[in-house]
């Protein structure tokens, strides 16, 4: 069931920069327009009506709308992408929002159901690492609190020897028929079994480790391997890795976003690194060979003679390797000449002396601004 999901501000057909008050008129248009109770039978509204309710419960939610303006649908499903349609929460909606009319209505859908299997929600955590770390990859450990299966009654939430029993007022199915008069006609809907609480089942003698519930949180340390070229704002999921499961549903994913710490001397760009370097005033004049810090340690390089201030040198390879494992970007080394300071009286008189023998030739730059500046 991979849907495309359409975008929520385009479902309720609002703009994005809309207050919340537009955004709840729109909604309960719409969720009336759609409503099952409304349209019986008809598949088109029902979907419809899902996809109004998802939309509104995260653009209604300011810190859930945030997320999903930075990230859009990813942002507030971690479910989005694995071929889970429409995400969790829609069992828990709350029908009161829409009014008296419809106070009472309880979606009877296969997915709402309470006693079906349902995944783990996921879980996020930040990484920092260094500058290194991210280039060359590294091996890391996160701590993460989760739910887990009980180990002690293996998600049963029963003592040792004992079983649940089958509800017998839903038969298992943790939903019960209801026919209603309402002022359009009667309807069939179902609710859930107010004897098991939509379970299914009943836990006489609950396991005392998990009192019934059949999970327990505990905190876990997790290994991860971070690949070489990873940059801030990346995640890395870890399937399954997350909360367990309910009712042998799979478990959530662990997402791990990477925070890189700044470097002194480098900065990033995509799989390139950039540098600044100083250099002398005799370095700049003459040419030779300096000493330039890439990621792999010093490499010697030759810089021209009459190397001009902010000039950009490249060095092929030395940059970050691509995320792929497929090659590496390279390093840009900008050279800065830093001007001599607290010169002794012979050298500033032989610097002096210098300067006389200069000739136009020797300042092209100079000669070519007073030009235009005669123009
Ligand atoms: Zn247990
Ligand atoms: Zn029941």
């Amino acid at each position: 069931m991979a849907e495309q999901k359409r975008d929520y501000y385009e479902v309720l057909g609002v703009g994005r920069g809309a207050s919340e008050d537009e955004i709840k008129k729109a909604y309960r248009k719409l969720a009336k327009k759609y409503h099952p109770d409304l349209n019986p039978g008809d598949q088109e509204a029902e979907h419809k009506f899902k996809e109004v309710n998802e939309a509104y419960e995260v653009l209604s939610d300011a810190s859930k709308r945030g997320r999903y303006d930075q990230f859009g649908h990813a942002g507030v499903d971690p479910n989005y992408g694995a071929g889970g349609g429409f995400g969790g929460g829609f069992g828990d909606f709350d029908f009161g929002d829409l009014g008296d009319l419809f106070g009472s209505f309880i979606f009877g859908g296969g997915r709402a159901s309470r006693n079906g299997p349902a995944r783990g929600e996921s879980i996020r955590v930040a990484l920092t690492i260094s500058f290194e770390e991210a280039a060359f990859g590294c091996e890391k450990e996160v701590a993460v609190d989760r739910v887990e299966q009980c180990p002690t009654c293996k998600g049963s939430g029963c003592a040792e020897g004992t079983a649940p029993e089958v509800c017998s007022q839903c038969g298992g199915s943790g939903q019960v028929q209801q026919r209603r008069q309402t002022p359009m006609g009667v309807f069939s809907t179902s609710a859930v079994c107010p004897k098991c609480g939509g379970k299914g089942k009943i836990v006489h003698s609950p396991c005392k480790d998990c009192s019934g519930s059949g999970q327990q949180r505990r905190r876990k340390t997790i290994k991860v391997n971070v690949p070489a070229g990873i940059d801030s704002e990346q995640t890395i999921s870890l399937r399954g890795q997350g909360n367990a499961g309910r009712n042998g549903g799979p478990a959530g994913d662990l997402l791990i976003l990477i925070n890189v710490r700044p470097h002194e001397l480098f900065r990033r760009d995509g799989s390139n690194v950039w540098c600044d370097a100083p250099i002398t005033f005799t370095q700049a004049v003459l040419g030779g060979e300096m000493e330039i810090p890439t990621i792999d340690g010093k490499v010697k390089y030759t810089i021209p003679e009459g190397t001009q201030t902010g000039t950009t040198f490249r060095l092929r390879g030395k940059g970050i390797p691509n995320l792929n494992g497929r090659g590496r970007g390279d390093q840009y080394v900008t050279v800065n000449i830093e001007t001599p300071r607290n010169l002794s009286r012979e050298q500033k008189e032989a610097l002096r002396k210098f300067g006389e023998t200069l000739k136009e030739h020797n300042y092209e730059e100079q000669k070519s601004f007073f030009r235009k500046f005669k123009r």
